[in-house]
């Protein structure tokens, strides 16, 4: 069976590549070489275009910055529209918005073509040992053809709702982190400011109600460490979250907390630049404050 992998980015690569030993893999990338260079060490064979990459295709996996560059790759001589099988599926595993991909699945389905949104959760490091969080929408039957391809990188996979539905999910996910993130940053700041050591701080927050994910992964080990590695770009978790302010806005319910933190990782994107980290979030609090966190040992 024939799958499609489009968009060999820094989360994109590590999942397709569970995808090389079981199935006939074409992969496409926006910069020719990155697909290339994977289509040789994976064996897997390199297309020259959207449309190459899908023809004949039953699954076609997306996995691009937006919604928006998915559904660019529809048109065109070389886009997916004109080329992708009646029957077949895509699976968008953009964190995306709902909107378009409704509007991406209803053009599809005028063809015959189903189409689930798969945004996924858990990092590179997930992707890589093929653990990934997928959260879905679409309908049954679709979903149903997308799960067993989806296991060879996911391990929670879970349908939430019709299409949009897995992106609303993500978007909020995400809002939720960037609201750990900030809040963690700030209150270390000023822990850091007042002479407590934050290290301690850190070890008493983990064993108390106040731990998440940033506390007892993120910040232990790209914060404390300063090493601050590039996974996942601030650029990205200010679109989604920004998706979640807006997804709420759109439903007409009073969200204060989300627009604010939607309006911070706006600025904190601002200060740092297109290819920072959204741990790097930190340093802004950090330089407003004009203390480093993890100082005092
Ligand atoms: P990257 O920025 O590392 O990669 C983006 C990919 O999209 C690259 O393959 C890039 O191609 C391609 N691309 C960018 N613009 C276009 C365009 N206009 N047309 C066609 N292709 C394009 O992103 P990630 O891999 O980190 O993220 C991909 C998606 O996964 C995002 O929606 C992100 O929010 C989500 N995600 C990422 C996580 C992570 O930890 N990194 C975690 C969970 C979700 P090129 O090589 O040419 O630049």
């Amino acid at each position: 069976m024939k799958v499609a992998f489009l968009g060999l980015g820094a989360i994109g690569a590590p999942m397709a590549r569970h995808l090389a030993p079981q199935y006939t893999l074409s992969v496409w990338n926006r910069t020719a070489s990155r697909a290339t260079d994977f289509a040789r060490e994976n064996n897997a064979q390199a297309a020259t275009s959207p449309a190459d990459a899908v023809r004949g295709a039953a699954i076609a996996i997306t996995c691009l910055p937006t919604s928006r560059e998915v559904e660019s790759l529809l048109d065109g001589e070389d886009g997916m529209l004109g080329a992708v099988d009646r029957g077949a599926t895509l699976v968008d595993c953009t964190s995306g918005d709902p909107a378009t991909s409704r509007r991406i699945a209803a053009r599809l389905a005028e063809r015959g073509v189903g189409f689930v949104d798969a945004p996924v959760s858990g990092g590179v490091s997930g992707a890589v040992k093929g653990i990934l969080t997928i959260m879905c929408g679409g309908d049954e039957g679709a979903m149903a053809r997308a799960r067993p391809i989806l296991e060879a990188f996911g391990e929670k996979i879970v349908l939430c709702g019709p299409v949009g539905a897995g992106h609303a999910v993500k978007a909020i996910n995400q809002a939720m982190l960037g609201v750990h993130i900030w809040s963690l940053a700030e209150g270390l700041v000023a822990l850091e400011k007042a002479g407590v050591s934050t290290a301690t701080a850190l070890e008493v927050i983990n064993a108390s109600s106040g731990r998440s994910n940033t506390s007892m992964n993120l910040f232990p080990e790209r914060v404390m460490t300063r090493a601050f590695p590039r996974t996942f770009r601030l650029a990205l978790m200010d679109k989604d979250v920004r998706i979640a302010a807006d997804f709420a806005r759109e439903h007409g319910v009073p969200s204060p907390l989300l627009q604010l933190v939607s309006e911070l990782l706006r600025e904190a994107r601002r200060e740092l630049g297109e290819e920072a980290d959204h741990v790097e979030t930190a340093k802004v609090l950090e330089e407003w404050a004009g203390v480093e966190i993890g100082r005092k040992a």
